[in-house]
């Protein structure tokens, strides 16, 4: 009996994994056909720059549109591309896109890109971001790229070459999540980077018991480096108070200003922003 049943469970296993790696393939061929087939999309959301309350920067937000399953999280999608090696085409699409509709919102806003390591590892990387920029014409100094700790880990070299030859050619590059993964303090005067977003986690459970102490250390830090500074995750306006106390945070990104949107929702986003009927941008933004 034990061993029928040790055969069973042994079956079972089987065939749970037989399912997974099919469940696995067909995913995969789903993503070439969607990339192929332009299913998806960038959604956007805004950067608040705290002094003068307007939209500085949207950053690109990948959804892909699956005519069955409906919208689907890049946190479902970029992690398949990357073990497929198919991020490098999908990223060149995104980055692409992104510099397309930003050339055409009617302010002069930046558009940030998120890129994965394998993509800003590629030899090419310099020439890929140069392509996107000329043929959407948008200027360099407006296209920002999001890198994140774990594109540091390696060839330390060739990265920080890559880096400075980004940062040469007028592109600023951020440090998204910082404060998520290895978090060495070090990357940030090793590496020429022009910005830091901090990972919203450092926003949890602040209260008067646990206050912003480290938050606020790790925002002078990138201040006193020459960094801009961004705290991402803002979804109340206590928070928000507290970012914004000692003037270090430049930049604020969250639900509270807003969700991310479709592309062609960024215009009543910068209107409400760049209008002049508001003077308080901030408060208008978060209203709406
Ligand atoms: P991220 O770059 O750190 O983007 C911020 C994520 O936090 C977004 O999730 C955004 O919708 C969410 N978020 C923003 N404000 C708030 C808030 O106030 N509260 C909460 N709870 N969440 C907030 P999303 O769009 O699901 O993206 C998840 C991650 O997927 C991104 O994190 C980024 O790492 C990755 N990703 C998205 N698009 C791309 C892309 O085009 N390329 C690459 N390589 N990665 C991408
Ligand atoms: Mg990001
Ligand atoms: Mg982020
Ligand atoms: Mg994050």
């Amino acid at each position: 009996r034990a061993k029928a049943d040790g055969r069973g469970t042994y079956c079972f296993f089987r065939e749970e994994m037989a399912h997974a790696v099919e469940s696995r393939r067909i995913l995969e061929l789903d993503l070439r056909r969607a990339l192929a087939h332009e299913e998806f999309e960038l959604y956007y959301q805004p950067l608040v720059n705290l002094k003068t309350g307007r939209i500085s920067t949207c950053e690109a937000l990948l959804r892909w549109n699956h005519p069955v399953r409906g919208t689907v999280s890049p946190v479902d999608i970029i992690p398949v591309a990357e073990e497929m090696g198919l991020i490098v085409d999908l990223g060149r699409w995104i980055l692409r896109k992104a510099c397309m509709e930003c050339m055409r919102w009617p302010e002069a806003v930046s558009v940030a890109v998120n890129f994965s390591p394998q993509q800003f590892h590629q030899r090419d990387v310099l020439n890929e971001v140069r392509y996107a920029l000329e043929v959407s014409g948008l200027p360099a100094s407006r296209l920002e790229i999001e890198i994140t700790e774990s594109s540091l880990l390696r060839n330390t070299q060739w990265t920080l070459d890559a880096l400075s030859q980004l940062h040469s050619a007028g592109v600023r590059i951020s440090l998204d999540d910082f404060g998520t993964g290895y978090s060495s303090l070090s990357y940030l005067h090793n590496f020429p980077l022009q910005k830091v977003k901090i990972d919203r986690s450092f926003l949890e459970g602040i209260d008067a018991d646990r206050p912003l102490t480290l938050l606020r250390g790790v925002a002078r830090l990138s201040a006193d480096l020459g960094m801009s500074v961004v705290v991402e995750g803002i979804e109340t306006n206590e928070q928000l108070e507290l970012i914004s106390a000692d003037g270090t945070v430049t930049e604020a990104q969250g639900y509270l200003f807003s969700r991310p949107v479709q592309a062609t929702q960024v215009r009543q986003l910068l209107a409400a922003s760049h209008g002049s009927q508001s003077d308080a941008h901030v408060k208008a933004l978060s209203r709406s």
